[in-house]
């Protein structure tokens, strides 16, 4: 296993889960972008062949902090080496687990190499879009969603995905509204970047907490899911279902509905990615039903979470209005969690950028040009981010 991104929440919830099998499980890799004592630590015990860090400086601190360890890992740094070490030959799967645009090019190696991809990392796949699906097809490689709602939905469709257009009538993905659910909106303006990463149900890293308390998260999961399942938008709904305990839902062919329950522990689609077709324990708690007050459900309140609808318009608009939209949200969070604007602000940052540049020059033909529009994007919500701050 390789683990890009290991220091983060999934990457730590996955070598959690692996530690608990340790003849099943190899760590051929990990990689980080900050918190070099936490990966060092991660390398001493696990040993892999290979750590990646984003700086010389990064690299020459942790193989001063690897001891006796530092014999046996070698140190490489850079994106070239992430791509390198997904791809190694040696490796069966690759946990995806950076946050962001950031990790696409790495995914898109492990994609064009076969391997097993284990996908957190959902950025990758909105801004990938259909070059990363035609990766993956073309490189052989068997993707396997860990998003939770993706993960709920995958565990409720039969193995082969071949039999997927016949089974499918509609998917529901469920959300739990995040902090600001039943906020009055007009105090959204007050709202600080502490508040909005204390999320009611899940620990997550900071990126995807503020998008959860916008629904920019669930925005972008639609996206994913358009994707992953290859599904027509009209076929994906959302539903708020405070309790997160329906991970998410199926709606099938005869009308029948599959659902898939469990504790909000990242642990449990990770340890079903790990070991699919299998099951493997994960350590997360069982469901306590005698304990449960009810599960309640509500439709997406529009005006409180304006980001939704953005999803549906980027996926009927021109190929590249997804990149669009995900590299003004990340620049957007970013300046929200730098408190350089507020949080409606991001909103406004995101539909800014997307009126500049929606539908903007030819369809994305390669990671270059993918590349190029993020970079292009992350410009312009740049100079809206400066009008505003
Ligand atoms: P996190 O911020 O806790 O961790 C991110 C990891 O990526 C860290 O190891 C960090 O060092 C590394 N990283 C950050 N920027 C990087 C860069 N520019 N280049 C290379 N590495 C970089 O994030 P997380 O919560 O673990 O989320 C990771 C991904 O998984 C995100 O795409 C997120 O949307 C997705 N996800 C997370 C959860 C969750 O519960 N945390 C649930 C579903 C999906
Ligand atoms: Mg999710």
């Amino acid at each position: 296993m390789v683990i890009l991104g290991s220091t983060g929440s999934i990457g730590v919830s996955t070598l959690d889960v692996m530690a608990r099998h340790p003849a099943r499980f190899q760590v051929a890799g990990l990689s980080a972008w900050q918190r070099i004592d936490e990966l060092a630590a991660q390398c001493r015990l696990w040993r892999p062949r290979h750590a990646v860090v984003p700086t010389d400086a990064a690299a020459a601190r942790l193989r001063a902090l690897l001891g006796p360890a530092e014999a046996e890992v070698e140190v490489l740094v850079g994106e070239g080496a992430l791509c390198e070490m997904a791809s190694d030959p040696e490796v069966d799967s690759v946990m995806a687990a950076i946050v962001g645009a950031a990790g696409l090019a790495p995914c898109l190696a492990a994609a064009q190499a076969g391997k097993r991809l284990l996908l957190a990392n959902k950025e990758a796949l909105v801004v990938g879009g259909a070059l990363f699906v035609q990766a993956v097809r073309a490189g052989g490689a068997t993707m396997l969603p860990i998003d939770s709602e993706h993960s709920a939905i995958f565990q409720c469709l039969p193995p082969d995905a071949s039999r997927w257009p016949a089974f499918i009538d509609r998917i529901i993905l469920t959300a739990s509204g995040g902090p600001f659910r039943t906020r009055d909106p007009a105090s959204f303006t007050d709202i600080t970047p502490a508040q909005a990463v204390a999320h009611p149900n899940w620990v997550m890293g900071r990126k995807i907490s503020v998008d959860s308390a916008t629904m920019m998260n669930k925005a972008l999961e639609v996206i994913e899911a358009r994707w992953l399942f290859d599904l027509e938008p009209s076929r994906i709904e959302v539903v708020i279902h405070p309790q997160s305990v329906i991970h998410s839902m199926v709606v099938c062919r005869d009308a029948s509905v599959l659902a898939q329950l469990g504790t909000p522990d990242m642990r449990v689609p990770i340890a079903y990615g790990l070991s699919f077709p299998e099951r493997i324990e994960s350590g997360a708690s069982r469901l306590d039903f005698s304990a449960m007050a009810g599960l309640s459900f509500e439709p997406p309140d529009a005006t409180r979470f304006p980001g939704l609808r953005l999803a549906y318009e980027v996926l009927s608009g021109a190929e590249g209005d997804s990149v669009v939209l995900n590299a003004a949200n990340e620049v957007a969070v970013e300046s929200f969690l730098e408190g350089r604007i507020g949080f409606p602000h991001i909103h406004a940052v995101n539909v800014a950028t997307l009126a500049a540049l929606a539908g903007a020059g030819r369809p994305p033909a390669s990671l270059g040009d993918l590349l190029d529009l993020d970079a292009r994007s992350r410009d312009v919500a740049r100079r809206h981010v400066a009008r505003l701050s």
